[in-house]
């Protein structure tokens, strides 16, 4: 058997697949498995935010498997360690607690707020506020998190305490804070949602509402930190101070990591065995995860970051057949007549490696992508779009 035949027989289908088995890659070019080579807009969702093996990269995560690969959270580590102390110096959070995962990262998030309101104000305060279209991940209290009825289906019984109102619609919000509200969650652009990058104001107003009654404020930045949006957090362009943020995608470079961080206020709200994961911390993910740091936070990376993305916007609102580019760094969506999944799956057939999210086709290239293949990806979907 095959790859593809192989994952058919074997692997629980819960993804749809492009009828594509990736082998390599360098930079913002991958090569399947018979050698055919695509430009890669996607990044893995956003993951591989230095592109495919960067060099660096490379030699820091194998440099730490080659030295000590893993140790329980029982130890000290220097890795996590210079990772938490360099992510909190950048972001003026205080503290970090990390995971392997988005979902796990918003679960620890969610645990924080709840017990933070339990320790001040009792069991009854545990109410979390979530946005209409959002996206915070597929475990069950997660999913219950999701402002999407489609996502909460099949699993029943999910976890209580949820409920969800309109984005940029701050009287909406208003009308739904209560005596029993812990806190909102929300991602300033709904990725999975479909690019919608939310009203400055509306942020902004959420955050003073919710600071003036104790009402914790939680950003989930699972898909646009690290660097995406052309700050190192995208709640940086909105002027607010979050008290908890979650971090994952793009901050491994590719290899799997979450992390929650908080304020001030909340640092001694977690106590020993209140929260854990055996893997998180890991050194080698770590060691990735602290040259992907590094070298987002260089100075003129993030400048470039948004300098590419403005090209690409622009190059992109030249194509015959784009309506509209939503567009914040390098995370952007297209709007386009006609079925983006179709499409998206025209323009893997062609070589561009390009993701949907709703309607809309989405790309979030490596933020190292040279202005060369911004041409040639944004030649590939004119191309496609023309066929
Ligand atoms: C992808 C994503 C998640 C879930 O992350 P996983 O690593 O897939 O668990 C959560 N929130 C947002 C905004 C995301 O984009």
């Amino acid at each position: 058997m095959d790859t593809k035949q192989k994952d058919n027989q074997y692997i629980m289908h819960t993804y749809g697949r492009y009828d594509v088995a990736l082998a390599s890659g360098k930079g913002a070019v991958a090569y399947d498995e018979d050698g055919k080579r695509y430009i890669d807009v996607s990044s893995g969702i956003g993951v591989n935010s230095l592109g495919y093996c960067d060099e660096g990269w490379v030699k820091a995560v194998c440099a730490q498997a080659a030295t000590i690969q893993h140790m329980s959270n029982y130890f000290y580590s220097k890795q996590p360690s210079d990772l938490a102390e360099k992510l909190c110096s950048l972001s003026g959070m205080a503290k970090v607690c990390f995971g392997n995962s988005g979902a796990e990262a918003n679960e620890c998030a969610i645990k924080v707020a709840r017990k933070y309101s339990f320790d001040k104000y009792g069991a009854d305060r545990n109410g979390i506020i979530t946005l209409r279209n959002s996206f915070h991940g597929r475990t069950v209290t997660t999913l219950s998190a999701t402002g999407q009825d489609v996502f909460h289906n099949y699993f029943f019984p999910f976890t209580e305490g949820f409920s969800f109102v309109e984005a940029n619609d701050i009287g909406a919000l208003e009308a739904a804070l209560s005596d029993k509200t812990c806190a909102v969650m929300l991602e300033v652009i709904q990725g999975e949602g479909g690019v919608n990058i939310l009203d400055k104001e509306y942020v902004q107003k959420l955050c003073e509402l919710c600071q003036s009654r104790d009402i914790l404020v939680i950003i989930d930045e699972v898909q646009t930190g690290v660097g995406r949006t052309g700050k190192l957090f995208a709640y940086e362009h909105y002027g607010v101070k979050p008290d908890l943020v979650t971090v994952a995608k793009g901050l491994g470079g590719g290899l799997p990591i979450g992390l929650c961080m908080c304020g001030e206020k909340l640092r001694d709200v977690m106590s020993p065995s209140t929260h854990g994961t055996t893997f998180g911390a890991n050194p080698v993910v770590c060691a990735g995860a602290n040259y992907v740091l590094d070298t987002v936070s260089k100075p003129g990376f993030l400048e470039a970051v948004e300098e590419k993305g403005a090209y690409l916007e622009q190059r992109l609102r030249a194509i015959d057949g784009v309506k509209n580019v939503r567009r914040m760094g390098l995370m952007i969506g297209i709007e386009i007549d006609g079925d983006a999944h179709a499409l998206a799956v025209k323009c893997v057939e062609n070589g561009l490696l390009i993701i949907t999210a709703k309607e809309l086709l989405r790309m979030l290239p490596p933020l190292t992508i040279t202005m060369e293949e911004i041409d040639e990806a944004v030649e590939l979907l004119a191309k496609t779009i023309k066929e």
